[in-house]
C-alpha cells in the first residue's frame, strides 16, 4: 500500500487521517473542494482541490495518482443543518460518494474506507448499538450515510469493491503535537464550543434540552479521541489489503457522558469555570448514542487508549490555545 485518495483531507478528521498514513509510510493524496476544510490542514501530501459532484475531476485524479485504496471523509456532517437542509445533503453526500465509488471501481481501485456515523441507528433506548443493531436514523445526515453504506454492499457484490464502515461515535481532541485540529467555520460541536465559551471567543454554551430521559436531562454521547479514530483507519486499510472482505466497525469507547458532564470534564481540565445556558432540544438529537460493540477491538485489535475525556480535552485546548485556520 503506497498511496491513499483521502476525500475530506482538508478536514477536522481528514487532516488527522493524512498525519497517521504519512507516519505509516503511506502518501495521503487529499481530494477536498475546501468548502468546509482548510487549505492549511493539507501538510502531510499532495493536495487536489476538487469537488465529488464532478466526475472528471475525480477521474483525473485516479488517473495522475493512481492510488491503492480509497478512504472518504468528505460529507457534510452537521444533524441540524441536514434537517434544514435535506437537499444539499442527499445531493453533497449521497450523489457525491455515488460519483467517487463509480471512479474507484472505474480506475480498478478496489479498497475503500467509508466514514459512516452512529446517527445510523437513530433513538433507541436501552438497545445495545453494535453493528447488526436495525438502522432507523432520524436526521437527513444519518440517513445519506445509510444510503452510502447500501451503495457500498450493492458495488461489493456486482464489481468486488471491498469497504471497510465506520460508523463514529463523537469525535474530540486533536493531534498531540497541535500540528492540526478542529476547526468549523461555523463551529457547531460541543468541545470547542466549550472551549470558545471558556475563552470568552463567543458568548456562554447553549446546552441543547435538559428534558431528555437521561439522568441528567441531557444527551448523553460516546466520545473517541480523534487520534484513536484515525488509527482505526489503518488498521482497516490493513484489514483490506489482507484480503479479509468487507466489514462494518463501530468506532466508540462503550462508554457515554453526557453534556453536562463534558462541561464538567472541560471546567476540571482547565480550571475554568464554562459559561452556559440551558436551551431547548435542537432538531435531530438522539438521546443516547453509546457504542456497545467490541468488534474493532477483536477483529482489528484497535484500542481507543487515548480516548478519555480529560485527554480528549486537555488535546483540544491545546489545540484551541495556538490553532486556527484561515485559508
Ligand atoms: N450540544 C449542546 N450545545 C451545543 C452543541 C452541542 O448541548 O452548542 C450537545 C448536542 O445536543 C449533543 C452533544 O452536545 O447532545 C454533541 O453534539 P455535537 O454537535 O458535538 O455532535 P453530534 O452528536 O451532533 O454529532
Amino acid at each position: 500500500m503506497k498511496t491513499v485518495l483521502v476525500t475530506g483531507g482538508a478536514g477536522y478528521i481528514g487532516s488527522h487521517a493524512c498525519k497517521v498514513l504519512a507516519r505509516a509510510g503511506i502518501t495521503p493524496v487529499t481530494f477536498d473542494n475546501l468548502a468546509t476544510g482548510w487549505q492549511e490542514a493539507v501538510k502531510f501530501g499532495p493536495f487536489e482541490q476538487g469537488d465529488l459532484l464532478d466526475r472528471d475531476r475525480l477521474d483525473d485524479v485516479f488517473a495522475a495518482h493512481r492510488p491503492d485504496a480509497v478512504m472518504h471523509f468528505a460529507a457534510l456532517s452537521q444533524v441540524g443543518e441536514s434537517m434544514a437542509q435535506p437537499g444539499r445533503y442527499w445531493r453533497n453526500n449521497v450523489t457525491g460518494s455515488l460519483n467517487l465509488i463509480e471512479a474507484a471501481v472505474a480506475a480498478g481501485c478496489m479498497d475503500f474506507v467509508f466514514s459512516s456515523t452512529c446517527a445510523i441507528y437513530g433513538d433507541q433506548d436501552n438497545v445495545v448499538l453494535d453493528e447488526s443493531c436495525a438502522q432507523h436514523p432520524i436526521n437527513a445526515y444519518g440517513k445519506s450515510k445509510r444510503a452510502i453504506e447500501e451503495i457500498l454492499e450493492d458495488f461489493g457484490a456486482a464489481h468486488g469493491l471491498q469497504s471497510v464502515i465506520f460508523r463514529y461515535f463523537n469525535v474530540a481532541g486533536a493531534d498531540d503535537a497541535a500540528e492540526i485540529g478542529e476547526f468549523h467555520q461555523p463551529e457547531t460541536h460541543l468541545v470547542p464550543l466549550i472551549l470558545d465559551a471558556i475563552d470568552g471567543r463567543r458568548g456562554a454554551l447553549t446546552v441543547f434540552g435538559t428534558d431528555y430521559d437521561t439522568p441528567d436531562g441531557t444527551c448523553i454521547r460516546d466520545y473517541v479521541h480523534v487520534m484513536d479514530l484515525v488509527e482505526a483507519h489503518v488498521l482497516g486499510l490493513r484489514w483490506l489489503g489482507a484480503g479479509k472482505g468487507s466489514r462494518v466497525f463501530n468506532l466508540g469507547t462503550g462508554h457515554g457522558f453526557s453534556v453536562r458532564e463534558v462541561i464538567a470534564a472541560a471546567e476540571a481540565v482547565t480550571g475554568r469555570e464554562v459559561p452556559f445556558a440551558e436551551g431547548p432540544r435542537r432538531a435531530g438529537d438522539a438521546t443516547r448514542l453509546v457504542s456497545g460493540s467490541m468488534r474493532a477491538g477483536q477483529d482489528l485489535g484497535w484500542t481507543p487508549g487515548r480516548s478519555t475525556l480529560e485527554q480528549m480535552i486537555s488535546d483540544a485546548a491545546r489545540w484551541h490555545k495556538v490553532g486556527h485556520y484561515e485559508s
